[in-house]
């Protein structure tokens, strides 16, 4: 059992869909586990007009799976109020506040507040000023803002949204959530790295070819369209996940595992990467829109078709592009990313490709070359790693072969390994930032991702120009193909 954190969580957008999927079994979780127990309490707020009762339902039937006895899921429930609010109305904060002050004073909360803004992102500022304005932060416990993405869609947004909320939160006080970050095996990347002397002292330029990063999912918009359409996979998957990734693997190692030393190391990696001009970006970035095709018998439209999207819409769904990080350990070794929708399996991966042994003894007798080393990191759905190494063929001579060491999770440890939801939960109530974003990292993200962006606003792309169920377009293969390289991770093949 972990040790009982005292809190009121306040969620804005109590209603949605991030908090009925999310963050009620994610709390629920942690309440199973003891960190919630008799001292927290929830306030869900939204517009609608719900009494405190159909909440607690809501929230039953939300965590339905998980619960043990409908006894223990209404204990839980019980902790759980609701308060109709628009965002907009200054008044209802003022019925907030005095809620707020009657649960802490209930459960004895000790005036720790957690307030989740699971809404879209154009009422974060509003919602961080009246929170400060109608007083609802406190003067003893703690204040801390949970903040979903997107944050702001270009630099110069995110900069006005920052300023709006840190008009009433300081810097520590705000958790930026990228979800990415509490996934198993993101974390992981800091143990393989910094536990093992094989690897880290090979993690350099000297011995690494090229570093490959692949998000891929295989649905569509669904219906998020509307959102995405204005969007983009660039902004929704490469600004935050993907470089969050890559400033992961190419940090230097912090003094010690503290969240303000690991960003300090992610910030230099993140302002370390290249920023391209138009020319550059034309050369190094690869755009792509799925069409429609069909599957196993079943027609599955283009982008352009789905609801609340453009019929002429320019917005990309697919994205790879080589990166460059120029500081001393990673002069000249590119890092491949790729993201994309409608991609032909669903999972996330990272490959890091070593350099090829200074001379190949074995040719004369194969001749061939010898694979490079891989170390495969697998993020999601099979959690766990591979190493590609080189062997002795059984038999006469000296033929050899890859091999592949391979350490997976088991089903059984990857279902009862915490969700992303519930440890960053568990990160904001301990007060560590380490798997959220600090500002600078937003800042440094965003500058190269609109160099990116402006560029591509300049030239109309023939979209579409993969259909659903690929990879992408060809270029993403002829991007690693110039350089000598391919996809480690490449579905069909499999
Ligand atoms: P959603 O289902 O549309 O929920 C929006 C919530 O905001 C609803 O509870 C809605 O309830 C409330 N709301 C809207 N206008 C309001 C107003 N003026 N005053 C008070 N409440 C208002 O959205 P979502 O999918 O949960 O997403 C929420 C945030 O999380 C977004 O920033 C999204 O980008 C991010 N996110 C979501 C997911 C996910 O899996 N869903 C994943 C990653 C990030 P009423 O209509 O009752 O007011």
């Amino acid at each position: 059992m972990g040790e009982e954190k005292k809190a009121l969580f306040i969620i804005f957008g109590g209603t949605g869909d991030l908090a009925n999927r999310k963050l009620y079994p994610s709390l629920y979780r942690l309440y199973k586990k003891g960190y919630l127990k008799d001292h927290f309490a929830v306030i869900g707020t939204a517009r609608r007009e719900w009494s405190n009762d159909y909440y607690r339902e809501i929230v039953m039937k939300n965590i339905e799976e998980l619960t043990e006895s409908t006894e223990h899921a209404a204990a839980f429930a019980s902790h759980f109020y609701y308060q109709s609010h628009n965002v907009k109305d200054t008044e209802h904060y003022v019925n907030l506040e005095k809620l707020a002050c009657m649960l802490d004073e209930k459960y004895q909360l000790e005036q720790n507040r957690l307030f989740y803004l699971a809404m879209s992102p154009k009422f974060f500022g509003i919602i961080a000023k009246n929170i400060k304005e109608q007083n609802l932060l406190t003067e003893n416990g703690f204040d801390r803002l949970i903040i979903e993405k997107p944050f702001g869609h270009d630099y110069d947004s995110a900069y006005e949204l920052n300023e709006e909320i840190r008009a009433s939160f300081t810097e520590d006080q705000i958790y930026r959530i990228d979800h990415y970050l509490g996934k198993e095996m993101i974390q992981n990347i800091s143990a393989i790295r910094f536990g093992n002397q094989l690897i880290e002292s090979m993690w350099n330029n000297r011995y690494i070819s090229n570093i490959q990063v692949t998000l891929s999912e295989s649905l569509g918009v669904e219906e998020r369209g509307g959102y995405y359409d204005t969007s983009g996979a660039l902004r929704d998957m490469v600004q935050n996940h993907i470089l969050q990734v890559v400033a992961l693997l190419a940090m230097e190692p912090p003094t010690r595992l503290k969240d303000s030393e690991i960003r300090d190391e992610k910030i230099k990696v993140l302002r370390a990467l290249r920023v391209y001009n138009d020319e550059e970006v034309r050369k190094n970035f690869v755009r792509g829109q799925y069409g429609k095709s069909t599957i196993e018998g079943s027609t599955l439209h283009g982008y352009r078709k789905e609801a609340n999207v453009d019929p002429e819409s320019q917005t990309e769904t697919f994205v790879a592009g080589k990166l460059f990080i120029d500081n001393y350990r990673w002069a000249g070794v590119p890092f491949y990313v790729r993201t994309g929708k409608r991609l032909a399996e669903k999972g996330s991966q990272i490959d890091i490709e070593f350099k090829n042994v200074p001379l190949n003894l074995f040719q004369e007798e194969a001749e061939e070359d010898l694979p490079p080393n891989v170390l495969s990191i697998f993020i999601s759905p099979v959690e766990g790693f591979s190493l590609k190494l080189n062997t002795k063929k059984i038999g006469p001579g000296m033929r050899t072969e890859p091999i592949h060491l391979t350490h997976t999770h088991s089903a059984e440890m990857t279902a009862n390994s915490p969700e992303a939801y519930e440890k960053l939960l568990l990160d904001c109530l301990n007060g560590d930032a380490t798997n959220f974003t600090h500002w600078d990292e937003v800042a440094a993200s965003w500058i190269f991702i609109d160099a990116i962006r402006q560029a591509w606003n300049k030239v109309e792309c023939a979209f579409p120009n993969y259909p659903s169920g690929s990879m992408g377009p060809i270029e993403s293969d002829d991007l690693l193909k110039r350089d000598g390289f391919h996809w480690h991770w490449e579905p069909e093949a499999e």
